[in-house]
């Protein structure tokens, strides 16, 4: 059986050290959500993203406007809060209404409270290989973890699975700065199997229940970022747990694994944007 990566565990552990910082600090940070209509599962996120930041010491405001305000609305906010000098940190919850450009809406951010680390500057930055201000929140976690168990990624061949700007785009970038060597599948990917079966690290970020314990090479370290609802309502991460967990060496579980490391990173990118103290 594999050993499992628990996110919880290192959640708990890297929030307890970030909160002695914060208590440190004389003024704290302040995060800024900025959510659009009423999807529910957003609003789980938003409001469990609140919630963390509070216990934490970290000031933080949730703005919900309705599924119906403008593309013209929401940028005028988002200068107002790039110069608010008591803002830290600025966080758009994803998805939002097709009326309105994530594009325009995330360039408007200033790099300087990109917590997600999602506009061009900071993506230009990762992708030339240099520091950006903060890492996007998912990839950071995984490596987060990664670390926390001893995986070494240095020379070893991580199959990701997904290519999201929101995940695995930056990750195969993160990954290639550590010297990995990084092959990323997406929907026209062939024979998924045959490549997955040659990794060492197998990170699935798709959505979808796609990886099997006999798509996995004996040994190798699954980490598994998908999350959705299965017909019963059950939540589920892309991989066969109990198939691949015959296989793998170190495996995700879902939930409990990824999910919790993206709300850390959170927290940590919003104390990191404090300390650099751009603004
Ligand atoms: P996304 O934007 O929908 O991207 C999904 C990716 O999967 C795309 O690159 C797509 O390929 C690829 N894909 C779809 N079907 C495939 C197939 N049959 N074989 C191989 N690749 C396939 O999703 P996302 O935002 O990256 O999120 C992915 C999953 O991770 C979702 O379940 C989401 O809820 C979860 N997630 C979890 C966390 C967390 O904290 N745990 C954070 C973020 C996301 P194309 O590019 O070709 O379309």
């Amino acid at each position: 059986m594999s050993v499992i990566l628990d996110g919880k565990k290192l959640r708990e552990k890297l929030l307890t050290e970030l909160k002695l910082k914060v208590d440190s600090f004389n003024k704290k940070p302040t995060l800024v959500v900025i959510l659009v209509g009423e999807d529910p599962a957003s609003k789980i996120y938003v409001n469990n993203k609140k919630k963390t930041a509070e216990k934490l010491g970290i000031n933080s405001q949730i703005i919900n406007y309705p599924y119906d305000v403008t593309e013209k609305e929401l940028l005028e906010k988002i200068e107002e809060l790039n110069n608010n000098s008591n803002v830290t940190a600025i966080l758009v919850q994803l998805p939002l209404p097709k009326h309105i450009s994530k594009e325009n809406i995330i360039n408007a951010i200033s790099p300087k409270k990109d917590v997600d680390g999602f506009t061009p500057y900071n993506f230009g930055k990762l992708f030339s290989g240099e520091e950006p201000i903060v890492y996007p929140c998912t990839p950071k976690g995984i490596l987060l973890l990664l670390k926390e168990y001893n995986i070494d990624i240095e020379g070893k061949h991580v199959v990701i699975v997904g290519r999201s700007n929101i995940v695995g785009h930056p990750l195969a970038q993160m990954l290639l700065n550590k010297n990995a060597t990084v092959t990323v599948c997406h929907s026209y990917t062939k024979n998924l199997a045959d490549i997955t079966k040659t990794a060492d690290v197998v990170i699935s970020a798709v959505g979808k229940n796609i990886i099997e314990g006999e798509m996995l090479k004996s040994g190798c370290v699954v980490v598994d970022v998908g999350i959705f609802k299965d017909a019963s309502g059950k939540t589920r991460g892309d991989v066969d747990f109990e198939s691949a967990s015959k296989i793998a060496s170190y495996i995700s579980p879902v939930p409990g694994g990824v999910g919790p490391m993206t709300i850390t990173s959170l927290m940590l990118n919003t104390v990191e944007l404090f300390e650099k103290n751009l603004v």
